[in-house]
């Protein structure tokens, strides 16, 4: 359940001026009492609100917990995503570290002639690479990547908890965010550790 801008406004002025009638609330509000009814039972349904006959609306103190979960289950994956960093499959592991280095980021996503998503090439990819394969800058990232079908995606209308639990079970920093054309899978974004741990600060905030 998510509370709208008015449902968020009675709450705040509760919180501040409770316990309070309903009329009051309205008139703060300039709204009318019947207006409000709606909102004040909802209010109260979900826990949020308590009324008590001829004292008024009080803050139950349920808050921050419910809300910040309220709140939590409806940021969506394309609400936070980034700009995702691709390379070909014929790239050097050589030139992947360098593009990582400018790019400044964990992980480059492999894309092939039709711009479908193939692989994934992370820090310990690349380190890998330089250990096991003397000229890196004529071997290529495909001897390195996590290749399709064991590749975790996400779409743009995921649930950004469902992503998170994703990145803690299968143990990786990222997600590519893809859309699916025409049997191609296309990268349009990602999702780190870092969007995550920077929802985290704004709810907090
Ligand atoms: P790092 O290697 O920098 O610690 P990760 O933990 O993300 O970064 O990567 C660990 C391994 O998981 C690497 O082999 C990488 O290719 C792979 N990997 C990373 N992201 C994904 C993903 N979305 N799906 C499947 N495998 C991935």
């Amino acid at each position: 359940m998510e509370l709208n801008e008015r449902q968020e406004k009675i709450l705040s002025i509760v919180k501040q001026h409770g316990p309070i009638t309903g009329s009051k609330i309205a008139a703060q509000l300039s709204l009318s009492r019947a207006t409000l009814r709606p909102d004040l039972a909802i209010l109260t349904m979900s826990g949020f609100l308590d009324a008590r006959p001829r004292v008024g609306y009080f803050y139950t103190g349920k808050e921050t917990n419910d809300v910040i979960a309220l709140k939590v289950n409806n940021i969506l994956v394309r609400d936070v995503q980034s700009l995702p960093i691709l390379i070909t499959a014929d790239t050097s592991i050589y030139d992947a570290i360098v593009k990582m280095f400018l790019e400044d980021v964990g992980t480059l996503y492999v894309i092939d002639d039709e711009q479908s998503l193939t692989g994934v090439i992370s820090r310990k990819d690349l380190l890998k690479g330089t250990m096991s394969f003397k000229d890196t800058e004529n071997t290529p990232v495909s001897a390195v990547m996590t290749r399709s079908p064991n590749i975790a995606m996400c779409y743009p209308d995921d649930l950004l908890l469902y992503v998170a639990k994703q990145i803690i079970d299968r143990q990786i920093d990222s997600l590519p965010v893809v859309v699916e054309k025409n049997g191609r899978i296309e990268v349009t974004g990602r999702i780190t550790k870092t969007n995550i741990t920077k929802v985290f600060v704004n709810l907090m905030e």
